[in-house]
């Protein structure tokens, strides 16, 4: 139900407005933000307060086969972290792999009220889009797998471009997807065909197709930004975890060249040292490179200490590290589309490897120039659960904090970063910016992130306190499109939310061209494929530009 309110007396962080804790009036009716509200609106004073932008997740793991096929491998976490209902909200099961309900709700009482799944199988988008349709409150969309799809890497390698770009828009519309996704572009086919093999280096090319993952980069680089896609291509690059990976990362930025192109969890690719023993930081060369290239976003993927659950789409990472944690895990291949791995994992504080990589995302965070560009995330659940954030944003904000924290992990792995020499303390504005105004900006969601007349009416009111990780814990007010879903702490509402995604044009003939492949090969009939429209219900089409 649409609500008008008034909210007074808050110190508003709206950085895509350049406000920076002014106190202003916020105004709100049927949804939006708006420049003034009725006389008789609900007033909400938000005296002492410190008023935002609703956060925007620009990439996690929340829904579809992968994520439930993790919550099936722990059933044990959903016992020990029940999540109750509400008058108001339904109950779930936590873990670092939530239900869809529990998923929601947690995402709400963070302040958060969008965020987008980032690997789904073409085949998996009926399954996820029925699971973001269940999960509440938040708006979402996913990022479709396309980097080692076999009939695209066919297209390239007989040089039919034009096809090639045809039927990338035809797989984004088929799934309802937000944009494409590329995971270790090349690398599953030697993994499914050769014992476990994987592409090593970016200009390696593949036996089976005569191309390189930098092939691959550069083709969809170009053509998501000509079809106008809102955000770029999203790319999990190759050699995720190894050592000395920092040289891929860095070739895979300069395929781009000044094109648009998005680096997921940076941290886990910015890792010196030679390969097959241990990594060294290499933070300072990516920030670097990022901070001289404004049309590279990237989000972190900071590891945080605890519980995780790895699952990927790079099922050779996967199959490696199922080695170091003796315990379950899955791999599992998509027909023609992906691979997929699941391990439950945990980081641990005087394990070498895992301080490194906690070190090397804060000195990403810290060395980075322009916060609009590196995202605040932690590849939820791969680095930690979203819920980590807090405390997060507390390691960024608090530089007491950090070096208490430091003096806990590995000495060793302290020593050979940066981090004990950077003193930079994020400020609330900042923060404003890696978890909400950026990211909006790099999904160019242009209604998010932001609080002038016409936006979307998310946003998140929290009591200002000196403990950040408490603040962010547990905001007083959270309004989603204008309904109140969190007052004084309590859920009050609850809130379906969209899913959102793109319809790129695309020349109607290459229907035939993947009709045949499709059929040739798939285990479904092709009719059965495609996502309809009259299966979407709540979404919002993002216009391609
Ligand atoms: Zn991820």
């Amino acid at each position: 139900m649409a609500t008008s309110l008034r909210i007074i007396n808050g110190k508003v962080y709206d950085p895509a407005n350049n406000i920076d804790g002014e106190v202003r009036e916020i105004f709100v009716q049927d949804g939006r933000i708006v420049a003034d509200a009725p006389a008789d609106a609900r007033t909400i004073d938000a005296r002492g307060m410190v008023i935002m932008p609703g956060g925007v997740d620009i990439h996690c793991h929340i829904a579809g086969p992968k994520v439930n096929l993790a919550r099936k491998l722990q059933p044990e976490d959903h016992r020990h972290d029940p999540h109750p209902g509400t008058l108001f909200t339904r109950s779930g099961s936590g873990g670092t792999v939530p239900s869809t309900f529990a998923t929601g709700y947690r995402y709400a009482t963070l302040g958060y009220t969008t965020a987008m799944e980032a690997a789904v199988t073409p085949i998996g988008a009926r399954h996820t889009l029925e699971e973001l349709h269940d999960t509440p409150v938040i708006d979402k969309g996913f990022y479709v797998l396309l980097g080692n799809n076999i009939f695209l890497q066919q297209l390239l390698q007989e040089g039919r471009r034009e096809e090639f770009k045809q039927a990338v828009a035809w797989w984004v519309n088929a799934t309802k997807a937000y944009t494409t996704k590329l995971v270790n572009p090349g690398g599953d086919e030697p993994w499914k065909g050769k014992r476990n093999a994987n592409v090593a280096d970016i200009d390696e090319k593949s036996e089976v197709f005569g191309i390189s993952p930098r092939n691959i980069i550069d083709a969809f680089t170009g053509v998501v930004n000509e079809l106008g896609l809102p955000h770029p291509v999203h790319i999990h690059c190759n050699n995720l975890g190894h050592s000395g990976n920092v040289y891929t990362t860095l070739e895979t930025m300069k395929t781009a060249g000044d094109r648009r192109l998005h680096l997921a969890h940076i941290q886990f690719h910015s890792y010196g040292g030679e390969p097959g023993k241990n990594p060294k930081s290499a933070a300072a060369e990516i920030a670097d490179y990022v901070n001289s290239h404004p049309n590279i976003s990237c989000d972190v993927g900071q590891v945080m200490f605890g519980k995780s659950t790895i699952m990927t789409a790079d099922a050779p990472l996967a199959y490696m590290l199922r080695g170091f944690k003796k315990g379950k895990w899955v791999n599992a291949d998509t027909e023609c589309e992906s691979g997929c791995g699941i391990v439950p994992f945990s980081y641990q504080e005087h394990v070498y490897v895992h301080a490194l990589q906690w070190a090397i995302g804060l000195e990403l965070f810290l060395l980075s120039r322009d916060p609009w560009r590196i995202i605040l995330s932690t590849d939820h659940p791969n680095g930690g659960s979203f819920m980590s954030y807090p405390k997060l944003i507390r390691l960024l904000m608090d530089r007491e904090f950090r070096k208490e924290e430091m003096k806990k992990v590995n000495k060793k792995a302290m020593r050979s970063t940066r981090l004990p020499d950077l003193d930079r303390e994020y400020t609330l504005n900042e923060i404003a910016i890696i978890t909400r105004a950026g990211p909006a900006r790099a999904l160019g969601l242009k209604h998010k992130g932001q609080l002038g007349p016409g936006a979307d009416a998310d946003i998140t009111i929290y009591d200002e306190q000196e403990d950040k990780e408490l603040m962010f814990s547990a905001p007083r007010y959270v309004i989603k499109s204008g309904d109140l879903i969190i007052a004084d702490h309590e859920f009050r509402n609850d809130h379906a939310g969209r899913i959102l995604h793109v319809a790129p044009a695309y020349d109607e003939d290459i229907v035939g061209t993947v009709r045949t492949f499709f059929e040739n090969y798939y285990s479904i009939e092709f009719d059965n494929y495609a996502v309809s429209d009259q299966y979407l219900y709540d979404h919002e089409v993002i216009s391609t530009t």
